[in-house]
């Protein structure tokens, strides 16, 4: 993968314009838009900093003004800690946006584990409605960009595993994983599942979707093996 990565050039320098933090894991990095900067809702860039360079999910949709990032900080990883780091004016590499997680119009059902958000946030800046969305992170301030995807789902389900009950009742979601909804809440039907973030719950998601979701179609992001 190193070499594939290392292939794609990364013609655009740009600067920082902010770096909010969005719970203590996680940030949204926000930098300027090269000039005639295009890409599809659900797209990816290669950002390069400090000579090390990795993929993130746009998380705007394409007629904002500037890209916006949702990043999580991994206190052992290499870029993320860089990025956690950067002040406004700071200078990035970054590649033209690729890749095929694009939505279908369809029965969609999105599946975001933690930062997996990102592509789902595209999309609902970018008009698409009527889906149902599970979040799935540990706790309530891990719910960024909630009011974004909620305005523009038919459902949202926050999945919290590592929250106080009460906590969980009152943000409205389950306690538990997005897994455990599918495989306990969710009717039978034929969806469009979007799968997005840990490949841990992509697998176990695809591996449920087969059992109880015939002639269903599965959609792909995954951001690390977990
Ligand atoms: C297609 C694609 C899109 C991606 N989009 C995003 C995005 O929008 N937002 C985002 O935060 N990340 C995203 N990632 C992950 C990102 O590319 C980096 O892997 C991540 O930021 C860690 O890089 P690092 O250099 O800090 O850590 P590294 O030094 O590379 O190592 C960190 C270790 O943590 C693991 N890891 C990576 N991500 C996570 C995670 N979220 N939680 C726990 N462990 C993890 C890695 O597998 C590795 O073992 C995406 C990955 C891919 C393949």
């Amino acid at each position: 993968m190193a070499d594939f990565l290392g292939a794609r050039p990364l013609p655009h320098t740009v600067s920082v314009k902010q770096r909010n933090w969005l719970s203590n894991i996680s940030f949204e990095l926000v930098v300027e838009k090269p000039r005639d900067f295009t890409f599809l809702p659900g797209q990816k860039v290669l950002i390069e900093k400090a000579e090390v360079q990795r993929e993130y999910s746009l998380a705007c949709s394409p007629d904002a003004k500037d890209l916006h990032f949702c990043i999580r900080f991994l206190a052992e990883g290499t870029l993320s800690t860089i990025l956690a780091e950067v002040q406004p004016g700071a200078k990035l590499k970054i590649s033209e946006a690729y890749g095929f997680f694009i939505y279908r119009p369809g029965n969609a059902i999105f599946i975001a584990t933690g930062t997996g958000i990102a592509p789902f946030v595209a999309y609902a800046q970018s008009g698409i409605q009527g889906f149902l969305l599970l979040h799935g992170v540990a706790s309530v301030e891990d719910l960024y960009f909630r009011q974004i995807v909620e305005k523009a789902a038919k459902h949202y389900v926050p999945c919290l595993s590592d929250e106080d009950p009460g906590r969980v009742q009152e943000a409205g979601g389950i306690v538990g994983r997005v897994t455990e909804y599918l495989a306990k809440s969710l009717s039978s039907g034929v969806y469009d599942f979007y799968l997005c973030g840990n490949g841990a719950m992509i697998g176990e998601a695809t591996c449920l979707i087969d059992r109880n979701f015939p002639d269903s179609r599965v959609f792909t992001e995954s951001f690390f093996s977990g």
